[in-house]
């Protein structure tokens, strides 16, 4: 019995694997036949700082509809990294999300654009940004960058150079899925950058689960003695709001401001308008 059982299990098992790893050839083989300007496009997530009452930023975010389907980012990020065509997924990112908000997007607003740690330690990474603004006369000023802890971890001394070269240029640099990875506090003090954006693993239960409080708001309280800023992800009620503007946190990104728009519905979404919502439906930030 316990020997039929385990061969279940096992066969289970195997099962999985090879159904995972069918999934997988059949990503590499659409991604390689992929085009990128017929399959892929963009939607834009806005982040939103209450306190100024405006929007700070939009975030960025791939998608590809291939073959009537979509495919998550979450099922071909990881494996366009592996297959080393993630550089030119990011670049076309960057250059297309330029193009399709230039028109719209206010000057003192942000476009944050995801940055693989595979493409982030690429030689060339930079020349191609500092290209790419010039190509659209777009600022600097209004680019942000959202690296994982992941990107940080390679030698310090180049992590730090190039970190402050995109500085110099008056990029932002954001550290995403802050508190998931595998960066060190040493090296973090040490490292030329202005945001931390806290995972959303940390205040999914936040309204009942005292621990995610406590680490948020041992991360906020990391962020004001280092000197950065904080944006909290995946914010999906008023009660998560209400919460974490209490631990000090007051930018926030998720379904409960807006969901990922496309650029002529990002376009709609404007400080002005929006700002009536949050009139409406927030209450006065605590800090202000
Ligand atoms: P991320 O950078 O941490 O992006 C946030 C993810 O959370 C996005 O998933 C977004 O749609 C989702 N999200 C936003 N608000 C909420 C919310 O209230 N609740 C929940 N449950 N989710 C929310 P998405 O678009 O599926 O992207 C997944 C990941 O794929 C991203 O995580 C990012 O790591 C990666 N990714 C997306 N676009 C790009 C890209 O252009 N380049 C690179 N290198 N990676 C990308
Ligand atoms: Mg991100
Ligand atoms: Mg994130
Ligand atoms: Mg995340």
């Amino acid at each position: 019995h316990v020997k039929s059982s385990g061969k279940g299990g096992f066969q289970l098992y195997t099962e999985e694997l090879g159904q995972a790893l069918r999934f997988r050839r059949e990503i590499e083989e659409y991604l390689r036949q992929a085009n990128f300007d017929q399959e892929l496009y963009l939607v834009f997530q806005p982040q939103i700082d209450l306190h100024r009452q405006r929007i700070q930023a939009y975030e960025v975010l791939v998608r590809w509809h291939h073959s009537g389907q979509d495919i998550s980012p979450n099922d071909f990020i990881s494996i366009a990294e592996d297959m080393g065509i993630i550089r030119h997924i990011d670049r076309w990112v960057l250059k297309k999300a330029i193009e399709q908000t230039q028109s719209w997007l206010p000057d003192d607003t942000r476009l944050s654009v995801n940055i693989s740690a595979v493409e982030f330690n690429q030689h060339d990474l930079i020349p191609y940004i500092k290209k790419t603004l010039d190509e659209y006369q777009f600022s600097a000023k209004k680019l942000e960058l959202e690296i994982t802890e992941t990107a940080l971890i390679s030698d310090f001394k180049t992590v730090y150079t190039k970190l402050k070269e995109l500085n110099d240029l008056g990029i932002t640099i954001a550290i995403d899925d802050f508190g998931v990875g595998h960066s060190s506090l040493a090296r973090l003090k040490d490292l030329p950058f202005h945001k931390l954006k806290i995972d959303r693993s940390f205040i999914t239960e936040i309204q009942s689960d005292e621990k995610q409080k406590s680490i948020v708001k041992a991360i906020v309280g990391l962020a004001y003695y280092l000197e950065l800023d904080t944006i909290v992800e995946g914010v999906e009620s008023q009660q998560q709001v209400e919460i974490l503007q209490a631990l000090g946190c007051y930018v926030f990104q998720g379904h409960h401001f807006s969901k990922p728009l496309k650029s002529n519905e990002a376009l709609l979404f404007s400080p002005s308008k929006f700002k009536n919502i949050i009139l409406k439906d927030m209450p006065k930030s605590r800090n202000v």
